[in-house]
Protein backbone atom coordinates (compact mmCIF):
# COMPACT_ATOMS: atom_id res chain seq x y z
CA UNK A 1 0.00 0.00 0.00
CA UNK A 2 1.47 3.59 -0.75
CA UNK A 3 1.27 6.19 1.24
CA UNK A 4 -1.50 9.07 -0.10
CA UNK A 5 0.82 12.08 0.38
CA UNK A 6 1.28 14.88 -1.87
CA UNK A 7 4.70 13.92 -4.67
CA UNK A 8 6.27 16.96 -5.46
CA UNK A 9 9.37 16.56 -6.83
CA UNK A 10 12.66 17.61 -4.84
CA UNK A 11 13.91 20.77 -7.38
CA UNK A 12 16.14 23.31 -6.39
CA UNK A 13 13.57 26.25 -7.98
CA UNK A 14 11.53 25.23 -4.70
CA UNK A 15 14.13 27.22 -2.36
CA UNK A 16 14.03 29.89 -4.31
CA UNK A 17 10.28 29.87 -4.26
CA UNK A 18 10.41 29.60 -0.45
CA UNK A 19 12.56 32.74 0.18
CA UNK A 20 10.44 34.92 -2.03
CA UNK A 21 7.40 33.84 -0.35
CA UNK A 22 8.50 33.58 3.33
CA UNK A 23 11.47 35.78 3.36
CA UNK A 24 10.97 38.73 0.60
CA UNK A 25 12.46 41.50 2.66
CA UNK A 26 15.45 39.69 3.79
CA UNK A 27 18.94 41.07 2.60
CA UNK A 28 21.66 40.12 0.07
CA UNK A 29 24.58 41.82 0.17
CA UNK A 30 27.59 42.20 -2.29
CA UNK A 31 30.66 43.42 -2.91
CA UNK A 32 30.86 44.27 -6.50
CA UNK A 33 33.83 44.04 -8.66
CA UNK A 34 32.54 47.46 -9.71
CA UNK A 35 33.85 48.66 -6.17
CA UNK A 36 30.97 49.05 -4.43
CA UNK A 37 28.23 47.82 -1.88
CA UNK A 38 25.14 46.05 -3.71
CA UNK A 39 22.02 45.64 -1.67
CA UNK A 40 19.34 43.98 -2.81
CA UNK A 41 16.42 40.93 -1.24
CA UNK A 42 15.29 37.51 -1.71
CA UNK A 43 12.54 39.38 -3.48
CA UNK A 44 14.68 41.02 -6.18
CA UNK A 45 16.45 37.74 -6.55
CA UNK A 46 13.40 35.49 -7.47
CA UNK A 47 12.39 38.39 -9.80
CA UNK A 48 15.45 38.25 -11.39
CA UNK A 49 16.00 34.46 -12.02
CA UNK A 50 13.08 34.61 -13.31
CA UNK A 51 14.27 37.24 -16.01
CA UNK A 52 17.22 35.48 -16.62
CA UNK A 53 15.42 32.12 -16.86
CA UNK A 54 13.36 33.85 -19.63
CA UNK A 55 16.05 35.52 -21.10
CA UNK A 56 17.87 32.40 -21.45
CA UNK A 57 14.85 30.20 -22.82
CA UNK A 58 14.20 32.42 -25.49
CA UNK A 59 17.62 32.28 -26.65
CA UNK A 60 17.37 28.87 -27.18
CA UNK A 61 18.50 27.39 -23.72
CA UNK A 62 17.59 23.55 -23.47
CA UNK A 63 17.26 20.91 -21.06
CA UNK A 64 20.57 19.70 -20.03
CA UNK A 65 22.77 22.64 -21.25
CA UNK A 66 25.89 23.01 -19.65
CA UNK A 67 26.08 26.74 -18.44
CA UNK A 68 29.24 27.96 -17.07
CA UNK A 69 30.49 30.45 -15.21
CA UNK A 70 33.55 32.14 -14.17
CA UNK A 71 32.58 34.04 -10.73
CA UNK A 72 33.22 35.73 -7.51
CA UNK A 73 30.78 34.99 -4.91
CA UNK A 74 28.18 37.30 -5.81
CA UNK A 75 24.62 38.31 -6.39
CA UNK A 76 24.54 37.76 -9.85
CA UNK A 77 26.20 34.71 -9.36
CA UNK A 78 23.41 33.61 -7.00
CA UNK A 79 20.83 34.66 -9.79
CA UNK A 80 22.72 31.98 -12.39
CA UNK A 81 22.35 29.11 -9.91
CA UNK A 82 19.14 29.51 -9.99
CA UNK A 83 18.21 30.72 -12.99
CA UNK A 84 20.25 28.22 -14.54
CA UNK A 85 19.58 24.95 -12.79
CA UNK A 86 15.64 26.41 -11.96
CA UNK A 87 15.23 25.84 -16.03
CA UNK A 88 16.71 22.22 -15.92
CA UNK A 89 19.67 23.64 -17.72
CA UNK A 90 23.14 22.49 -15.93
CA UNK A 91 25.37 24.98 -13.77
CA UNK A 92 28.98 24.35 -14.43
CA UNK A 93 30.86 26.77 -11.43
CA UNK A 94 34.69 26.65 -12.80
CA UNK A 95 37.53 27.85 -10.81
CA UNK A 96 39.11 30.94 -12.60
CA UNK A 97 42.44 30.38 -10.06
CA UNK A 98 42.84 27.24 -12.43
CA UNK A 99 45.54 27.62 -15.41
CA UNK A 100 43.80 28.86 -19.09
CA UNK A 101 44.60 25.66 -20.80
CA UNK A 102 43.03 23.86 -17.61
CA UNK A 103 39.64 26.36 -18.43
CA UNK A 104 39.66 25.18 -21.81
CA UNK A 105 39.36 21.52 -21.33
CA UNK A 106 36.75 21.99 -19.16
CA UNK A 107 34.85 24.56 -21.00
CA UNK A 108 35.21 21.80 -23.69
CA UNK A 109 34.64 18.79 -21.79
CA UNK A 110 31.66 19.98 -20.08
CA UNK A 111 30.37 21.46 -23.62
CA UNK A 112 29.17 24.63 -22.37
CA UNK A 113 27.21 26.35 -24.29
CA UNK A 114 27.00 29.76 -22.84
CA UNK A 115 30.01 31.20 -20.48
CA UNK A 116 29.23 34.17 -17.82
CA UNK A 117 32.20 35.96 -16.15
CA UNK A 118 32.85 38.72 -13.48
CA UNK A 119 34.90 41.53 -15.44
CA UNK A 120 37.97 40.62 -13.09
CA UNK A 121 38.63 37.37 -15.30
CA UNK A 122 37.98 39.21 -18.72
CA UNK A 123 41.89 38.46 -19.45
CA UNK A 124 40.90 34.58 -19.22
CA UNK A 125 38.33 34.59 -21.18
CA UNK A 126 40.02 36.53 -24.06
CA UNK A 127 42.75 34.32 -23.74
CA UNK A 128 40.61 31.04 -24.39
CA UNK A 129 37.54 32.67 -26.42
CA UNK A 130 39.29 31.67 -29.75
CA UNK A 131 40.05 28.22 -28.50
CA UNK A 132 36.96 26.85 -26.96
CA UNK A 133 34.73 24.91 -29.21
CA UNK A 134 31.27 24.98 -28.16
CA UNK A 135 30.27 28.36 -26.19
CA UNK A 136 28.36 30.24 -28.24
CA UNK A 137 27.97 33.34 -26.16
CA UNK A 138 29.95 35.09 -23.20
CA UNK A 139 28.12 36.86 -21.05
CA UNK A 140 30.17 39.88 -18.97
CA UNK A 141 28.63 40.35 -15.31
CA UNK A 142 28.32 44.13 -15.58
CA UNK A 143 25.98 46.72 -16.76
CA UNK A 144 26.08 48.76 -19.93
CA UNK A 145 28.48 51.27 -18.39
CA UNK A 146 30.96 48.78 -17.62
CA UNK A 147 30.98 46.38 -20.52
CA UNK A 148 34.34 45.87 -21.89
CA UNK A 149 35.02 48.80 -24.67
CA UNK A 150 36.74 47.20 -27.75
CA UNK A 151 37.07 43.64 -26.94
CA UNK A 152 37.65 41.06 -29.62
CA UNK A 153 35.32 38.06 -27.55
CA UNK A 154 32.95 37.01 -30.26
CA UNK A 155 29.24 37.13 -29.25
CA UNK A 156 29.66 39.26 -26.20
CA UNK A 157 26.56 39.79 -24.09
CA UNK A 158 26.30 42.17 -21.18
CA UNK A 159 24.18 40.57 -18.21
CA UNK A 160 21.79 43.42 -17.09
CA UNK A 161 20.62 43.72 -20.90
CA UNK A 162 19.55 40.03 -20.55
CA UNK A 163 17.94 40.62 -17.69
CA UNK A 164 16.32 43.92 -18.95
CA UNK A 165 14.84 41.35 -22.40
CA UNK A 166 13.37 38.48 -20.15
CA UNK A 167 9.47 39.19 -19.08
CA UNK A 168 9.16 38.85 -15.44
CA UNK A 169 6.77 36.15 -15.50
CA UNK A 170 8.06 32.84 -15.95
CA UNK A 171 6.55 29.52 -14.22
CA UNK A 172 9.41 26.56 -13.02
CA UNK A 173 9.03 24.23 -14.96
CA UNK A 174 8.24 20.71 -12.90
CA UNK A 175 10.47 17.74 -13.91
CA UNK A 176 12.17 14.71 -12.62
CA UNK A 177 14.42 15.47 -9.54
CA UNK A 178 17.19 13.25 -10.35
CA UNK A 179 17.80 16.13 -13.77
CA UNK A 180 21.25 16.63 -13.69
CA UNK A 181 21.45 20.04 -11.80
CA UNK A 182 24.98 21.24 -10.86
CA UNK A 183 28.70 20.85 -12.27
CA UNK A 184 31.54 20.16 -10.14
CA UNK A 185 35.11 19.14 -11.57
CA UNK A 186 37.41 18.28 -8.98
CA UNK A 187 41.03 20.11 -8.61
CA UNK A 188 42.95 17.23 -11.05
CA UNK A 189 46.14 17.62 -9.31
CA UNK A 190 47.38 14.95 -10.92
CA UNK A 191 45.18 13.63 -13.83
CA UNK A 192 42.71 15.76 -15.69
CA UNK A 193 39.63 17.12 -13.72
CA UNK A 194 36.66 14.74 -13.34
CA UNK A 195 33.23 16.33 -13.24
CA UNK A 196 30.54 15.44 -10.80
CA UNK A 197 27.15 15.74 -11.73
CA UNK A 198 24.85 16.63 -9.01
CA UNK A 199 20.92 16.46 -9.30
CA UNK A 200 18.08 18.25 -8.07
CA UNK A 201 16.97 15.70 -5.61
CA UNK A 202 20.99 15.06 -4.13
CA UNK A 203 21.37 18.60 -3.67
CA UNK A 204 18.19 19.53 -1.94
CA UNK A 205 18.53 16.48 0.69
CA UNK A 206 22.25 17.92 1.01
CA UNK A 207 20.89 21.10 1.61
CA UNK A 208 18.40 19.93 4.10
CA UNK A 209 20.65 17.62 6.39
CA UNK A 210 23.56 20.74 5.95
CA UNK A 211 21.01 22.90 7.68
CA UNK A 212 20.46 21.19 11.08
CA UNK A 213 22.17 22.39 14.13
CA UNK A 214 24.47 19.54 14.34
CA UNK A 215 25.83 20.88 11.03
CA UNK A 216 25.95 24.40 9.81
CA UNK A 217 23.17 25.45 11.92
CA UNK A 218 21.64 27.84 9.98
CA UNK A 219 18.59 29.84 10.51
CA UNK A 220 16.37 32.78 9.63
CA UNK A 221 18.35 34.70 12.47
CA UNK A 222 21.53 34.20 10.68
CA UNK A 223 24.01 36.68 8.54
CA UNK A 224 25.81 34.35 6.36
CA UNK A 225 29.03 35.51 4.60
CA UNK A 226 30.88 32.37 3.14
CA UNK A 227 34.10 33.07 1.89
CA UNK A 228 34.39 29.38 0.22
CA UNK A 229 34.13 30.18 -3.03
CA UNK A 230 30.56 29.87 -5.18
CA UNK A 231 32.88 27.84 -7.93
CA UNK A 232 34.35 25.87 -5.13
CA UNK A 233 31.43 23.00 -4.79
CA UNK A 234 28.79 25.35 -4.51
CA UNK A 235 30.45 27.07 -1.30
CA UNK A 236 29.60 24.22 0.68
CA UNK A 237 25.71 24.48 -0.69
CA UNK A 238 25.59 27.59 1.48
CA UNK A 239 23.47 29.47 -1.46
CA UNK A 240 20.91 26.50 -1.05
CA UNK A 241 20.67 26.14 2.93
CA UNK A 242 20.48 30.36 2.94
CA UNK A 243 17.00 30.89 0.73
CA UNK A 244 15.91 27.57 2.53
CA UNK A 245 16.48 29.03 5.77
CA UNK A 246 15.60 32.21 5.07
CA UNK A 247 19.26 33.83 6.22
CA UNK A 248 20.75 37.04 5.55
CA UNK A 249 24.03 36.89 2.91
CA UNK A 250 26.81 38.55 2.74
CA UNK A 251 29.14 38.34 -0.62
CA UNK A 252 32.47 38.95 -0.36
CA UNK A 253 33.44 39.34 -3.76
CA UNK A 254 36.83 39.50 -4.89
CA UNK A 255 38.08 41.09 -1.76
CA UNK A 256 39.00 38.30 0.27
CA UNK A 257 42.05 40.07 2.15
CA UNK A 258 42.00 39.93 6.04
CA UNK A 259 40.60 43.78 6.06
CA UNK A 260 38.01 43.41 3.76
CA UNK A 261 36.58 40.72 5.09
CA UNK A 262 37.03 41.95 9.07
CA UNK A 263 34.97 45.35 7.67
CA UNK A 264 32.24 43.13 5.93
CA UNK A 265 32.15 41.01 9.07
CA UNK A 266 31.33 44.31 11.42
CA UNK A 267 29.15 46.32 8.80
CA UNK A 268 26.96 43.60 8.25
CA UNK A 269 26.73 42.02 11.45
CA UNK A 270 27.88 38.97 10.26
CA UNK A 271 27.25 35.99 12.71
CA UNK A 272 28.45 32.45 10.13
CA UNK A 273 31.29 32.57 7.92
CA UNK A 274 32.65 29.58 5.93
CA UNK A 275 36.06 28.88 4.21
CA UNK A 276 39.00 26.80 4.60
CA UNK A 277 42.25 27.44 7.42
CA UNK A 278 44.74 29.69 4.69
CA UNK A 279 41.78 32.46 4.33
CA UNK A 280 41.51 32.32 7.80
CA UNK A 281 44.83 32.71 8.17
CA UNK A 282 44.77 36.12 7.04
CA UNK A 283 41.95 36.92 8.55
CA UNK A 284 43.39 36.30 12.14
CA UNK A 285 47.36 37.79 10.87
CA UNK A 286 45.24 41.20 10.47
CA UNK A 287 43.34 40.90 13.71
CA UNK A 288 46.08 40.62 15.52
CA UNK A 289 48.44 42.99 14.46
CA UNK A 290 45.53 45.33 14.74
CA UNK A 291 43.96 44.43 18.08
CA UNK A 292 40.73 44.09 16.56
CA UNK A 293 37.61 41.73 17.67
CA UNK A 294 34.19 40.47 16.74
CA UNK A 295 30.98 42.31 17.52
CA UNK A 296 28.55 39.58 15.99
CA UNK A 297 30.37 36.90 14.15
CA UNK A 298 29.32 33.60 16.78
CA UNK A 299 30.92 30.63 14.75
CA UNK A 300 32.81 29.93 11.70
CA UNK A 301 32.90 26.64 9.59
CA UNK A 302 36.42 25.25 8.48
CA UNK A 303 37.37 22.67 6.54
CA UNK A 304 38.73 22.01 2.72
CA UNK A 305 41.69 20.86 4.45
CA UNK A 306 42.81 20.22 8.24
CA UNK A 307 42.31 23.05 11.05
CA UNK A 308 45.74 23.28 12.72
CA UNK A 309 44.47 23.32 16.50
CA UNK A 310 45.93 26.13 17.10
CA UNK A 311 43.71 28.24 14.59
CA UNK A 312 40.67 26.32 16.76
CA UNK A 313 42.03 27.91 19.65
CA UNK A 314 42.71 31.23 18.73
CA UNK A 315 39.21 31.42 17.16
CA UNK A 316 37.69 30.20 20.68
CA UNK A 317 39.78 31.45 23.40
CA UNK A 318 40.93 35.10 21.69
CA UNK A 319 37.96 35.73 19.68
CA UNK A 320 35.00 33.57 21.31
CA UNK A 321 34.10 32.39 18.05
CA UNK A 322 33.22 28.51 17.99
CA UNK A 323 34.90 26.67 15.18
CA UNK A 324 32.80 24.19 13.29
CA UNK A 325 35.24 21.69 11.93
CA UNK A 326 34.00 20.24 8.49
CA UNK A 327 35.21 17.52 5.97
CA UNK A 328 34.08 16.83 2.46
CA UNK A 329 34.86 16.66 -1.49
CA UNK A 330 33.52 17.57 -4.62
CA UNK A 331 32.22 14.00 -5.08
CA UNK A 332 29.60 14.47 -1.68
CA UNK A 333 28.20 17.56 -3.07
CA UNK A 334 30.40 18.18 -0.36
CA UNK A 335 29.67 17.73 2.98
CA UNK A 336 30.53 14.32 4.49
CA UNK A 337 31.26 14.88 8.33
CA UNK A 338 31.02 17.96 10.78
CA UNK A 339 31.91 18.03 14.40
CA UNK A 340 29.57 19.19 17.02
CA UNK A 341 29.35 17.95 20.59
CA UNK A 342 27.30 15.15 22.23
CA UNK A 343 25.54 15.97 25.24
CA UNK A 344 27.73 14.20 26.88
CA UNK A 345 30.83 16.50 25.73
CA UNK A 346 29.09 19.40 27.40
CA UNK A 347 30.98 18.31 30.28
CA UNK A 348 34.19 18.24 28.81
CA UNK A 349 36.87 20.81 29.77
CA UNK A 350 37.77 23.86 27.31
CA UNK A 351 41.01 21.93 26.39
CA UNK A 352 39.31 18.71 26.21
CA UNK A 353 37.07 20.58 23.66
CA UNK A 354 39.30 21.71 21.92
CA UNK A 355 41.07 18.37 21.14
CA UNK A 356 37.97 17.04 19.79
CA UNK A 357 37.17 20.17 17.58
CA UNK A 358 40.39 19.23 15.83
CA UNK A 359 38.56 16.06 14.29
CA UNK A 360 36.74 16.14 11.31
CA UNK A 361 33.34 15.26 13.13
CA UNK A 362 30.66 12.78 12.65
CA UNK A 363 28.33 12.22 9.59
CA UNK A 364 25.57 14.37 8.17
CA UNK A 365 22.21 11.98 8.25
CA UNK A 366 22.65 10.85 4.44
CA UNK A 367 25.65 10.12 4.45
CA UNK A 368 27.25 6.85 5.88
CA UNK A 369 31.09 5.90 6.22
CA UNK A 370 33.60 3.21 7.05
CA UNK A 371 37.07 2.81 7.71
CA UNK A 372 38.96 -0.32 5.70
CA UNK A 373 42.01 -2.27 5.86
CA UNK A 374 43.92 -3.06 2.33
CA UNK A 375 41.89 -6.33 2.30
CA UNK A 376 39.03 -4.60 2.54
CA UNK A 377 37.61 -5.61 6.27
CA UNK A 378 35.82 -2.76 7.97
CA UNK A 379 39.10 -1.58 10.63
CA UNK A 380 37.11 -0.58 14.24
CA UNK A 381 36.21 2.06 15.62
CA UNK A 382 38.31 2.16 18.53
CA UNK A 383 40.22 6.06 17.69
CA UNK A 384 43.53 4.74 17.26
CA UNK A 385 43.72 1.98 14.21
CA UNK A 386 43.52 3.97 10.76
CA UNK A 387 41.97 2.73 7.20
CA UNK A 388 40.87 4.21 3.88
CA UNK A 389 37.70 6.08 4.43
CA UNK A 390 34.87 5.24 2.35
CA UNK A 391 31.24 6.70 2.16
CA UNK A 392 28.16 6.21 0.59
CA UNK A 393 24.66 8.34 1.01
CA UNK A 394 22.11 10.31 -1.11
CA UNK A 395 24.44 13.34 -2.24
CA UNK A 396 27.72 11.06 -2.92
CA UNK A 397 28.40 10.67 -6.67
CA UNK A 398 28.07 6.96 -8.51
CA UNK A 399 30.38 7.63 -11.37
CA UNK A 400 31.84 10.79 -12.90
CA UNK A 401 30.80 12.92 -15.84
CA UNK A 402 30.95 11.18 -19.01
CA UNK A 403 32.34 8.16 -17.18
CA UNK A 404 35.74 8.99 -17.06
CA UNK A 405 38.18 7.20 -14.40
CA UNK A 406 35.83 3.89 -15.08
CA UNK A 407 33.35 2.81 -11.88
CA UNK A 408 35.24 4.40 -8.94
CA UNK A 409 32.68 2.75 -6.36
CA UNK A 410 34.25 -0.39 -4.40
CA UNK A 411 31.28 -2.89 -3.73
CA UNK A 412 28.84 0.05 -3.59
CA UNK A 413 30.98 2.59 -1.53
CA UNK A 414 33.21 5.83 -2.66
CA UNK A 415 36.78 5.37 -1.63
CA UNK A 416 37.68 9.06 -0.66
CA UNK A 417 41.46 8.77 -0.87
CA UNK A 418 41.80 9.56 2.51
CA UNK A 419 43.26 7.71 5.57
CA UNK A 420 41.20 8.27 8.56
CA UNK A 421 40.68 6.79 12.17
CA UNK A 422 37.09 6.60 13.86
CA UNK A 423 36.11 6.77 17.67
CA UNK A 424 33.67 4.83 19.43
CA UNK A 425 31.13 7.96 19.46
CA UNK A 426 31.90 7.75 15.93
CA UNK A 427 34.11 11.01 15.52
CA UNK A 428 36.40 10.88 12.41
CA UNK A 429 39.33 12.14 12.18
CA UNK A 430 41.57 12.29 9.24
CA UNK A 431 44.92 11.57 9.44
CA UNK A 432 46.48 12.29 5.61
CA UNK A 433 45.59 12.12 1.66
CA UNK A 434 46.83 8.24 0.69
CA UNK A 435 49.24 9.86 -1.47
CA UNK A 436 50.78 12.04 1.07
CA UNK A 437 51.32 9.60 3.90
CA UNK A 438 54.66 9.04 4.55
CA UNK A 439 55.65 5.43 4.87
CA UNK A 440 58.77 4.71 7.46
CA UNK A 441 60.05 1.29 7.81
CA UNK A 442 57.07 0.04 7.30
CA UNK A 443 54.60 1.78 9.62
CA UNK A 444 52.64 4.83 8.65
CA UNK A 445 53.19 8.66 9.36
CA UNK A 446 50.40 11.16 9.55
CA UNK A 447 51.65 13.99 7.89
CA UNK A 448 48.35 16.41 9.13
CA UNK A 449 49.46 15.46 12.77
CA UNK A 450 53.15 16.85 12.08
CA UNK A 451 51.58 19.94 10.59
CA UNK A 452 50.24 20.81 12.84
CA UNK A 453 52.45 20.65 15.78
CA UNK A 454 54.43 22.85 13.70
CA UNK A 455 51.63 25.32 13.41
CA UNK A 456 51.37 25.76 16.65
CA UNK A 457 54.99 27.24 17.31
CA UNK A 458 54.33 31.19 17.14
CA UNK A 459 57.29 31.78 14.41
CA UNK A 460 55.14 29.05 11.96
CA UNK A 461 52.97 30.44 9.60
CA UNK A 462 52.72 27.50 7.40
CA UNK A 463 54.35 24.11 7.32
CA UNK A 464 53.98 20.90 4.74
CA UNK A 465 55.33 18.04 5.76
CA UNK A 466 56.17 15.44 2.81
CA UNK A 467 58.05 11.77 2.69
CA UNK A 468 61.79 12.47 2.05
CA UNK A 469 64.08 9.27 0.70
CA UNK A 470 65.30 7.43 3.27
CA UNK A 471 67.75 4.69 2.55
CA UNK A 472 67.04 2.18 6.10
CA UNK A 473 63.38 3.33 6.70
CA UNK A 474 62.06 4.25 2.78
CA UNK A 475 61.25 7.58 3.89
CA UNK A 476 61.27 10.00 6.28
CA UNK A 477 59.62 13.07 7.34
CA UNK A 478 60.87 16.46 6.01
CA UNK A 479 59.02 19.23 7.06
CA UNK A 480 59.15 22.33 5.15
CA UNK A 481 58.33 25.96 7.01
CA UNK A 482 57.39 29.03 5.90
CA UNK A 483 58.21 31.90 8.97
CA UNK A 484 55.85 34.83 9.96
CA UNK A 485 57.19 37.73 8.59
CA UNK A 486 59.56 39.47 10.87
CA UNK A 487 59.62 36.06 13.51
CA UNK A 488 62.69 33.55 13.76
CA UNK A 489 62.93 30.00 14.25
CA UNK A 490 65.71 27.59 13.49
CA UNK A 491 65.80 23.94 12.29
CA UNK A 492 66.84 22.94 16.22
CA UNK A 493 64.57 24.67 18.05
CA UNK A 494 62.00 23.04 15.90
CA UNK A 495 62.71 19.32 16.50
CA UNK A 496 62.85 20.38 19.90
CA UNK A 497 59.44 21.67 19.60
CA UNK A 498 57.78 17.83 19.03
CA UNK A 499 59.57 16.54 22.11
CA UNK A 500 56.88 15.28 24.43
CA UNK A 501 53.96 16.35 21.54
CA UNK A 502 54.40 12.99 19.05
CA UNK A 503 55.95 9.23 19.25
CA UNK A 504 59.76 10.07 18.89
CA UNK A 505 59.81 8.16 15.69
CA UNK A 506 57.68 10.25 14.05
CA UNK A 507 59.95 13.66 14.73
CA UNK A 508 60.37 14.91 11.43
CA UNK A 509 64.43 14.45 10.46
CA UNK A 510 64.77 17.66 8.95
CA UNK A 511 63.38 21.28 8.25
CA UNK A 512 63.75 23.38 5.46
CA UNK A 513 62.56 26.89 5.30
CA UNK A 514 61.40 28.52 2.38
CA UNK A 515 59.91 32.17 1.34
CA UNK A 516 56.22 30.52 0.42
CA UNK A 517 54.21 27.14 0.29
CA UNK A 518 52.82 26.08 -3.14
CA UNK A 519 49.19 26.13 -2.78
CA UNK A 520 46.38 24.84 -5.45
CA UNK A 521 43.43 26.92 -6.68
CA UNK A 522 41.39 25.73 -3.47
CA UNK A 523 43.94 27.13 -0.97
CA UNK A 524 45.34 23.94 -0.43
CA UNK A 525 48.87 23.41 0.20
CA UNK A 526 50.35 21.22 -2.88
CA UNK A 527 52.21 18.56 -1.37
CA UNK A 528 53.02 17.14 -4.76
CA UNK A 529 55.03 20.09 -5.82
CA UNK A 530 57.12 20.25 -2.66
CA UNK A 531 57.65 16.37 -2.95
CA UNK A 532 59.08 17.44 -6.67
CA UNK A 533 61.22 20.09 -5.65
CA UNK A 534 62.59 18.09 -2.72
CA UNK A 535 62.75 14.97 -4.48
CA UNK A 536 66.80 14.79 -4.39
CA UNK A 537 66.92 15.86 -0.78
CA UNK A 538 69.14 14.29 1.48
CA UNK A 539 68.46 13.92 5.12
CA UNK A 540 71.34 14.51 7.69
CA UNK A 541 70.05 10.91 8.96
CA UNK A 542 70.57 9.05 5.72
P1 LIG B 1 40.22 17.92 -4.49
O1 LIG B 1 39.96 16.51 -4.06
O2 LIG B 1 39.94 18.15 -5.89
O3 LIG B 1 41.46 18.53 -3.89
P2 LIG B 1 38.13 18.70 -2.82
O4 LIG B 1 37.82 20.08 -2.48
O5 LIG B 1 37.08 17.81 -3.27
O6 LIG B 1 39.14 18.85 -3.91
O7 LIG B 1 39.00 18.09 -1.67
C1 LIG B 1 38.63 16.98 -0.94
C2 LIG B 1 39.75 16.59 -0.04
O8 LIG B 1 40.14 17.66 0.80
C3 LIG B 1 39.38 15.50 0.91
O9 LIG B 1 39.44 14.24 0.30
C4 LIG B 1 40.42 15.68 2.01
O10 LIG B 1 41.66 15.09 1.66
C5 LIG B 1 40.60 17.16 2.04
N1 LIG B 1 39.82 17.73 3.12
C6 LIG B 1 38.64 18.36 3.05
N2 LIG B 1 38.25 18.79 4.26
C7 LIG B 1 39.21 18.40 5.14
C8 LIG B 1 39.40 18.54 6.57
N3 LIG B 1 38.53 19.18 7.34
N4 LIG B 1 40.50 17.98 7.08
C9 LIG B 1 41.41 17.33 6.33
N5 LIG B 1 41.29 17.19 5.01
C10 LIG B 1 40.22 17.72 4.41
Amino acid sequence: MLGSMMQMPLLISSLLMHAERHHPEQEIVSRRVEGDLHRTTYRELAGRARRMANALTARGLKMSDRIGTLAWNGYRHLELYYAVSGSGAVLHTINPRLHPDQIVYLADHAENTILFFDLTFLPIVEAIAPRVKTIKAFVAMTDAAHMPAGSAIPNLLCYEDLIAEGAPEFDWPQFDENTASSLCYTSGTTDNPKGALYSHRSTLLHTLSAALPDALNCSAGDCILPVVPMFHVNAWGIPYVACMVGAKLVFPGAGLDGKSLHDLFEAEGVTMAAGVPTVWQGLLAHMQANNLGFSTMRRTVIGGSACPPAMIEAFEKTYKVHVVHAWGMTELSPLGTICSFKFKHKELSVDQQLALQARQGRVLFGIDMKIVAPDGGEVAWDGLQTGDLQVRGHWVIDGYFKGEGNNPLVRGWFPTGDVAKIDADGYMQITDRSKDVIKSGGEWIGSIDLENIAMAHPAVAMAACIAARHPKWDERPLLVVMKKPGMDVTRDELIKFYEGRVARWWTPDDVVFVDSIPLGATGKMQKNKLREQFRDYKLPTA
